[in-house]
């Protein structure tokens, strides 16, 4: 029987601030291997919160202990990325569906000490709550604008929120709060939205804290066989995974996909349009639209092409630009470098490090470039992005348009959340088609 004491209002899938008791190594794997059955599936086949045993098996967290001992003493970068990057999504996927009680508790977990409320935080500041007020108005005037649309300022101050700098330093990094007194204060939403990294962060440690603690250890070798073990299950239904994955994610059609821009989702057509009026784009952003043009199976000379036309090219040989600009395009065909067959990133990754509009865009610039795209968008079709802009779900926003650009079609179709690009893609090619797909023409590296 598992034996967890923690916080009550801890969820039962939260790892830190538990104690678990001892448990064999042979009990430890099989958790182990169906955690990493557990992560294939939600990231492959995109299980969501609503999955009823999929609760049931994460509520095991003794499987994510496994994989922690197994990226400690297997030493593999692969894993450990693996790991950290789909635990997370993971982590933010149960958090969004968690009751306000249990989400301040994983806050309390990973920000340490919390006050909530304006004038709870200007009493433990000692100061008044109008000079508090004057503070956050002038420092986070434009947070308030970015709330003020779908919040009063009166719920944004109950909202505020103020925790340790030591523990909450990255809000102030990305200008997401305020600094008083060694307390960062910010909406308690800016908490929520930096908790997923915060996480991540929490678990790496975890993982080299057990690292040093194992090197020590006179059982060092067994639990080596342990982690390879472990590393090997995951390696091999990765692989299954992919193959079924590539198999069924490969996208029919007449001609050349990388030229339909109609197909794009708004992320790549932004971009796309951006790049085809300025001729420019930040370098995040170029490798963002390379590796999804590639993935659309746009050739590494067509590509070369392209981007040729950036505005650093101007005056520049066509010779010194393959030296120069070059490289980083052989680079994303792995031609160069590291030689890795880099895949486009996911919705998850974009949002996080790279250009989804429905994250980074305000609503009203968010509005004309939807509707430059679609300019048959209904006045409801973004009132319901509109919602998941402000709750902060964007590839539920992007699922909206999707559905918006069926219609459009005069097909009804229903889908709650985009994954990746190539996914919308994938879709909306379909119903441009007829809703059928043509197994004969399929581009090579989609
Ligand atoms: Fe692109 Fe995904 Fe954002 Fe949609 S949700 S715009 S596909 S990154």
């Amino acid at each position: 029987m598992l034996k967890i004491s923690a916080k009550p209002s801890l969820p039962v899938w939260f790892i830190f601030g538990k104690k678990f008791g001892e448990y064999s190594l042979d009990m430890l794997l099989a958790f182990g291997k169906e955690r990493i059955d557990v992560l294939l599936a939600f990231s492959s086949a995109n299980i969501t919160k609503e999955n009823i045993d999929f609760h049931k098996k994460l509520e095991n967290p003794l499987g994510l202990m496994a994989l922690i001992v197994a990226a400690a003493v297997a030493n593999d970068a692969y894993f450990m990325n693996w790991l950290l990057e789909t635990e997370g999504d993971l982590f933010i996927a149960l958090f969004n569906s968690s009751d306000l009680g249990s989400k301040i508790a994983i806050l309390e977990a990973i920000f340490g000490e919390l006050i909530i409320g304006a004038e709870n935080i200007a009493q433990k500041m000692g100061i008044s709550i109008e000079k508090l007020i004057s503070e956050v108005q002038a420092v986070l005037s434009f947070l308030t604008r970015r709330h003020r649309s779908s919040i009063t300022f009166d719920a944004l101050m109950k909202s505020l929120t103020a925790a340790r700098f030591i523990r909450a330093y990255k809000l102030i990094k990305f200008n997401r709060g305020i600094i008083i007194g060694g307390w960062v204060i910010a909406p308690l939403s800016e908490f929520f939205h930096f908790s997923k990294s915060y996480y991540q962060e929490m678990l790496r440690k975890r993982i080299q804290i057990l690292q040093e603690k194992m090197k020590k250890s006179p059982n060092y070798e067994a639990y080596r066989a342990f982690g390879e073990e472990l590393i090997n299950y995951w390696r091999g239904k990765k692989v299954t995974i992919q193959r079924y994955t590539e198999k069924h994610s490969k996208i029919p059609t007449r001609g050349k996909l990388w030229e339909k821009t109609e197909f794009f989702p708004p992320c790549s057509r932004i971009l796309y349009d951006q790049f085809i009026a300025t001729g420019y784009l930040s370098h995040n952003e170029r490798l963002q639209l390379g590796l999804f043009l590639k993935a659309l199976g746009m050739p590494l000379e067509e590509q070369l092409k392209f981007w040729y036309n950036a505005v650093d090219n101007v005056g520049l040989s066509w010779e010194k630009f393959l030296k120069k600009g070059g490289y980083y395009i052989r680079h994303i065909y792995g031609l160069e470098g590291s030689r890795k067959d880099y895949r486009p990133p996911k919705c998850e990754t974009i949002i996080a490090k790279y250009f989804c509009p429905f994250a980074k865009l305000n609503f009203s610039e968010l509005k004309e470039k939807l509707r430059a795209i679609n300019p048959k968008i209904s006045a409801s079709a973004f009132d319901k992005i509109q919602k998941y802009v402000i709750s902060r779900e964007p590839r539920k926003a992007c699922a909206q348009f999707l559905m918006s650009m069926i219609r459009g079609m005069g097909f009804q179709y229903s889908i709650s959340i985009i994954s990746h690009p190539l996914q919308f893609v994938r879709i909306l090619y379909r119903y441009a088609r007829g809703g059928k797909y043509d197994s004969k023409r399929t581009p090579k590296n989609v």
